[in-house]
């Protein structure tokens, strides 16, 4: 469904060029929740944001459902970016002065004008409380950031991502920031939104523990993909966490 292709990227600084990826292939496939581990500085979250189409490599291509997504104008890019992938980040990127709701409807005020929004906006908060409430947060609506723990705070970034209905969820360090307890939960979490929203998801961490629920899971080294393990078998991650 994803694919990069042979990807290049460098970055200049000043008279300094770094190379991160040299010759990177990557296939993401339909429906499956995919681990892409590496040191820190390994390129993941450069690898990252070429298929989210955030930035642009020097060489190479990504491809979505067989369509070139690295070149597109940037109207055709912002629609991807909007409708088509959702994004989580390690610290979150929430707007302090918002509510969660609020929050979580973000994507919906930017990718509408006035008039869309007034008319769509009773089906828009419903989905908005009903991710949140998925992500256990139903008792969260009104809270600020600040009044939120950071494991609340990611998962109203999960619904945020998922309010326009992606169909590719790409996560970077999702849990980078959170204790064992509250990155097990956010794992736990998007394997269950894989399963029950049918989204795909490729998720970068350094975190090798947090990989096992994982459908799949490669490694990133020397700007390349180095080792694609074999699909390891499902199990129930915590029972404990089978209320959240
Ligand atoms: P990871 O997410 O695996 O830790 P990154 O993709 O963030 O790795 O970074 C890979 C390398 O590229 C690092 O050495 C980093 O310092 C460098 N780098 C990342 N972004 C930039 C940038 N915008 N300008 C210059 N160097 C960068
Ligand atoms: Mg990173």
């Amino acid at each position: 469904m994803l694919i990069a292709e042979n990807l290049q990227k460098t970055y200049r600084r000043h008279a300094v060029e770094v190379p991160v990826l040299t010759r990177l292939n990557l296939e993401v496939r339909t429906g499956e929740f995919l681990s892409i581990i590496g040191a820190s500085g390994s390129g993941k979250s450069t690898l990252l944001h070429l298929l989210g189409t955030l930035d642009e490599p020097d060489g190479g291509r990504v491809l979505l459902d067989g369509k070139r997504i690295d070149n597109l104008p940037s109207r055709a890019r912002d629609r991807l970016r909007n409708e088509t992938f959702g994004y989580i980040f390690q610290f979150y990127h929430l707007l302090p002065e918002l509510t969660a709701l609020d929050n979580v409807l973000m994507p919906a005020y930017i990718s509408n004008s006035t008039l869309g929004w007034w008319r769509n906006r009773a089906r828009l908060r419903h989905r908005a409380e009903e991710l949140l409430e998925k992500m256990g947060l139903g008792h969260r609506l009104k809270h600020r950031p600040r009044e939120l723990s950071g494991g609340e705070m990611q998962r109203t970034a999960i619904a945020r991502a998922l309010l326009m209905r992606p169909r590719v969820l790409l996560a970077d360090e999702p849990t980078g920031n959170l204790d064992a307890k509250a990155g097990g939960e956010i794992v736990h979490l998007l394997r269950q939104i894989n399963r029950e929203e049918k989204v795909t998801i490729v998720m970068v961490t350094h975190n090798t523990e947090i990989v096992s629920e994982t459908d799949r899971v490669v490694r990133m080294a020397g700007g390349m993909m180095i080792e694609e393990a074999p699909p390891q078998p499902r199990g129930p991650f915590h029972p404990r966490l089978a209320a959240v």
